[in-house]
């Protein structure tokens, strides 16, 4: 495979997979022998605590990067089980969005930044926050695609036009590389009509820009984090760490 991937996991939503599918995608790659860096840019730190790192004793974080006091390779950590590595975030990183303001190419800052270790990783997955703010621009202009992990509940397709028409804006405006991945349909649960008809609709409207994978709603997924590992590793037989790890595979294949 050549050259890194740079993916942003992305959807304006809160509450919608982002953070599970960026560690489990994580870990599923480090499965199949890619070398993987997450980069946490939600204030919240969850990719930063379910990689198993505390959030309150890093060293240095992604706030650190981004304002230029700390590199990506002084600053990330491997994740204990994950089997990547950890670029953390944690509420300081609130602060970024204000003090960014003041900068030269403040939308780049994290794209510069990686340009550095890009001979590190074969994958960077940007887990973002839920807004479409200036840290989130930050991951679209240092990504060449963007991931977006989804329910398929009745607005969903009307939820995403928000974030394709960023997309789109980015891409004419800031990054002529930024394209869509695909869509992730996440905590399904085929016994529910409605999340097959509206699974069916998604691929009527967005075609092969669904991926094949499809990710269950599975417990063991929801309680991983609190163990401080992906759901791929900490219950590798578990319906959902089969999917990421499955999720991987078909990443690795599609992009050749
Ligand atoms: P986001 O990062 O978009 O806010 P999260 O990944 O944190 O979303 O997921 C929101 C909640 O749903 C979390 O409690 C998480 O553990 C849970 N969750 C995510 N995916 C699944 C799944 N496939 N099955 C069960 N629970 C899930
Ligand atoms: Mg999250």
């Amino acid at each position: 495979m050549k050259g890194t991937r740079i993916f942003c996991v992305a959807n304006q939503k809160g509450g919608v997979g982002k953070t599970t599918t960026t560690v489990n995608l994580a870990a599923g790659l480090a499965q199949v022998g890619q070398r993987v860096l997450v980069v946490d840019l939600d204030p919240q730190g969850n990719a930063t605590t379910g990689s198993g790192l505390d959030k309150r004793k890093l060293e240095s974080s992604v706030y650190d990067v981004l304002l230029g006091s700390a590199t990506v390779a002084e600053a990330r950590q491997p994740s204990p089980k994950g089997g990547y590595q950890v670029l953390g975030a944690n509420r300081e990183l609130a602060g970024a969005e204000v003090e960014l303001v003041e900068f030269e190419r403040r939308e780049k800052r994290l794209k510069d930044a990686l340009n550095a270790v890009r001979d590190d990783h074969d994958f960077v997955l940007i887990d973002c926050p839920p807004s479409l703010s200036l840290l989130t621009l930050n991951g679209l202009c240092a990504a060449h695609g963007v991931v977006v992990p989804m329910q398929c509940e009745y607005f969903a397709l009307e939820g995403l036009s928000d974030l394709v028409n960023t997309i789109k804006q980015v891409h004419a405006n800031l990054n002529a590389e930024l394209q869509i991945i695909g869509l992730l349909r996440v905590m399904f649960d085929p016994r529910i009509t409605l999340q097959q008809q509206v699974s069916e609709q998604l691929k009527a409207h967005f075609g092969d820009k669904v991926f094949d994978t499809v990710i269950p709603r599975n417990v063991r997924l929801a309680e991983a984090p609190s163990y401080g590992q992906p759901g791929v590793t900490f219950d590798p037989s578990s319906k959902g760490a089969q999917a990421f790890v499955e999720f991987a595979h078909e990443m690795v294949r599609r992009l050749g």
